[in-house]
């Protein structure tokens, strides 16, 4: 089966709406295996949305489109789609009696345009909207064909899709698909695919890579015609990327919700450990990272947010002469920061991260981007220096990052000091 997705809205074609609609059916498809070769997105525009269907229904088997299921004038997806199909559209007293609850539920009256939502091409099966006033539908537009109308707000389409649309699409596309979401931290992508190439290489089941900030996340898919024998398949291939990759894998999870936060709490977790943050160019974001997994509150015990150079002296007790000795951005002080915070605190494990986030304050011996957290544990501490680029922003996300990671790594005893 060949998808393609049909977005409507003059909106989106002005950049004043992002087109999330895109990526959020984009990711749903392609979890349930199903093709997408083009997408499209069409203004408000009567005669360029029938060449838009035409052109997408002579390439692909369905059509999902999203938006313009409005009341008003300007709302022409189901009217358009009716047109290329040779159909008339007719009132669904079903669908009337579904908007008419709706404004009910509001304490209102229904307008009498609002009617026009209510109507179908007759062939049509109803998708009931539990969020809006728009109903969605199935349209057959012949040759075993479908448009798909859904609505633009996310909030109407995400559950219209999910609920009503994925067990359709499911029974059509004849395979029962099975995903893994494998996450790595500490290596590049290219770096990745190296190592993995062969396994990316088409075949059942599927290794396709994916990238955000600093991370890299593969996703494992296995077809069959049970969920018990694509359940089967995965196991072999799970394994050999494990093999490769090692401990830069921090999470493998059936849905893509795992967070490098979330496998270092439960990695200090497992060993019985609380945790102290010692922060300077991060102002509190590892603290809060960690804060964000729910749980956390047996592990996390504080945090200093130390900014300014003199509160590194007054809160964690780094000596003044160290600062002075050998610049606020080096080991020296990270190490000071987290022996200090570690102490203080009386936990297992701390963490500091002190560098230079930008723009303004690099030199060549300590460009923006240089970052040196510390590691300290009752067997020691230790520096780990980062050279990040980018943004003052990216550069204290990674930095972040790196410093949980490092949690995890110290959490699971696979670290030791290392440069990134
Ligand atoms: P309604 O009955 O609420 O008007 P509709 O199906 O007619 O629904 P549109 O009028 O096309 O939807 O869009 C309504 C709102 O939904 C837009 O203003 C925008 O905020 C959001 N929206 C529309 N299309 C998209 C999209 N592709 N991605 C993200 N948001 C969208």
């Amino acid at each position: 089966m060949i998808a393609e997705i049909l977005c409507i809205g003059t909106e989106l074609l002005m950049g004043q709406v992002l087109n999330t609609n895109a990526q959020f059916l984009s990711r749903r498809l392609s979890a349930l295996g199903i093709s997408q070769y083009h997408q499209t997105v069409v203004g408000d525009n009567a005669q360029r949305l029938e060449a838009a269907y035409r052109f997408a229904l002579s390439r692909s088997d369905v059509v999902i489109t999203s938006g313009g299921l409005g009341p008003t004038v300007d709302d022409i997806t189901k009217r358009v789609a009716a047109k290329v199909a040779g159909k008339e559209l007719v009132l669904f007293p079903e669908a009337e009696a579904m908007i008419r609850a709706r404004f009910a539920q509001y304490h209102k009256d229904m307008p009498v345009n609002n009617m026009s939502q209510a109507m179908f091409t007759p062939d049509s099966t109803l998708l009931l909207n539990a969020h809006g006033t728009a109903p969605g539908a199935i349209v057959p537009m012949g040759e075993g064909k479908a448009v798909i109308h859904l609505p633009g707000p996310p909030i109407e389409l995400e559950p219209m899709f999910i609920n009503q649309v994925e067990p359709w699409l499911r029974e059509r596309s004849g395979q029962v698909l099975v995903s893994r979401y494998i996450r790595i931290f500490g290596m590049g992508e290219s770096e990745v695919d190296q190592r993995l190439s062969d396994l990316e290489n088409g075949g059942n089941p599927t290794l396709s890579p994916y990238c955000s900030l600093g991370e890299v996340m593969l996703r494992a898919t296995a077809g069959a015609a049970t969920r018990e024998e694509a359940e089967a398949l995965l196991p072999p291939l799970l394994e050999e990327v494990q093999r490769r990759l090692g401990s830069v894998i921090y999470a493998i999870e059936e849905d893509d919700s795992g967070s490098l936060a979330k496998s270092a709490v439960e990695a200090m977790k497992a060993r019985g450990w609380t945790v102290a943050t010692a922060e300077s160019l991060t102002g509190g974001l590892i603290s809060a990272t960690l804060v964000d997994v729910p749980g956390a509150s047996s592990v996390v015990r504080g945090g200093f947010v130390t900014y300014q150079t003199d509160t590194k002296t007054v809160l964690l007790g780094v000596p003044a002469e160290t600062i002075e000795e050998h610049n606020v951005v080096s080991a020296e002080v990270a190490v000071g920061m987290a022996k200090g915070a570690r102490e203080r605190l009386g936990v297992d494990i701390a963490v500091s991260a002190t560098g230079l986030a930008g723009p303004d304050g690099g030199t060549p011996e300590r460009p923006v981007g240089t970052v040196y957290l510390g590691i300290s544990t009752a067997q020691g501490t230790y520096p780990i220096r980062l050279q990040l680029t980018g943004s003052r922003a990216r550069i204290r996300t990674l930095a972040v990052k790196h410093a949980v990671n490092a949690l995890r790594l110290e959490a699971l005893g696979e670290t030791g000091g290392q440069t990134c």
